[in-house]
C-alpha cells in the first residue's frame, strides 16, 4: 500500500554507451599502440571524414560484375591510408560487392599491389 511505483525519473542522464558509473576515473588513455580508437572513446561530433553523400553502390551503378584484383587503382578507393579496407558503411558499397572488393584487395595484397598496412613511419 505504501509503495508508490516510481516511474523512471526523467531526469536521469543517459550516457552514450556508458554502461556503469565510472565517475572520477578520468585519466588519459595510454593505449598500447596506434590508433586513437578505443572502446568507449570520447564522443566526437561531426565525424565527416569521408565523403558521404548517397549511399549507392558504385559497382551496382556501373554494373561492374567482376572486380579484378589487378585493378589496384579502383581497389585503392576502398583502402584507407592505413591500409585497411574501408568498411561498407563508409563507402556505400553493397554487401555482395563489398565482399568481392575485400577479396580482391586481399588478393592484390598478396602480390604487393596494395599494402597490408600503412607504411612504417
Ligand atoms: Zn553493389
Amino acid at each position: 500500500m505504501a509503495e508508490e511505483p516510481r516511474a523512471a525519473s526523467p531526469s536521469e542522464e543517459r550516457r552514450p554507451s556508458g554502461g556503469g558509473d565510472r565517475s572520477g576515473g578520468d585519466r588519459p588513455r595510454f593505449g598500447g599502440g596506434g590508433g586513437g580508437r578505443g572502446p568507449g572513446g570520447p564522443p566526437r561530433e561531426g565525424g565527416r571524414k569521408f565523403f558521404r553523400r548517397k549511399k549507392v553502390c558504385k559497382f551496382c551503378v556501373e554494373k561492374i560484375e567482376n572486380i579484378n584484383y589487378k585493378d589496384y587503382r579502383m581497389l585503392g578507393q576502398f583502402v584507407a591510408e592505413s591500409g585497411k579496407i574501408v568498411p561498407r558503411r563508409l563507402t556505400g558499397v553493397c554487401s555482395p560487392h563489398q565482399h568481392r572488393v575485400a577479396a580482391a584487395i586481399k588478393q592484390a595484397r598478396n602480390i604487393a599491389l596494395l599494402p597490408f598496412a600503412g607504411r612504417a613511419s
